[in-house]
């Protein structure tokens, strides 16, 4: 059996190569886990800022009437969305931005793959 390169404390994940003196002192190694924490946890309260990102903008400046396709989809899915062309694009704009925060810059092609599944059950297949 091959020796591992490098050990591992389970309890603060300290590590050493193989062959050396991995003793160590957990409480320092988990004092320093907990600051990182701390610090993640600090950033993670911190409200919601977005700033300019391309497809943001894009998002954000799509005209209404090139909401009306993605909002008929989403309606044909159960969303109860007033035709009314302003309400069509608050619809389409917050589908779009839940897309782009849950997966970044992959948001189009996540979203244009969801449309075309609704697409292909209710229109084609409709
Ligand atoms: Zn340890």
């Amino acid at each position: 059996m091959i020796n591992p390169e490098t050990h591992t404390c389970s309890t603060c994940k300290y590590t050493w190569k193989h062959g050396q003196d991995g003793s160590h002192e957990c409480s320092y190694f988990l004092l320093e886990t907990i600051k990182e924490l701390e610090a993640k946890i600090a950033k993670l309260k911190q409200p919601l800022q977005l700033s300019y990102d391309p497809d943001l903008f894009a998002i954000l400046g799509r005209p209404n009437f090139a909401c009306a396709q993605i909002s008929a989809l989403l309606r044909l899915d159960g969303k109860d969305i007033p035709k009314k062309a302003e309400m069509e694009q608050a619809f389409t704009l917050l589908y779009l931005l839940n897309l782009w925060l849950k997966y970044g810059n992959e948001y189009s092609k996540v979203g244009d793959k969801e449309l075309a599944a609704l697409h292909e059950k209710y229109i084609k297949n409709g």
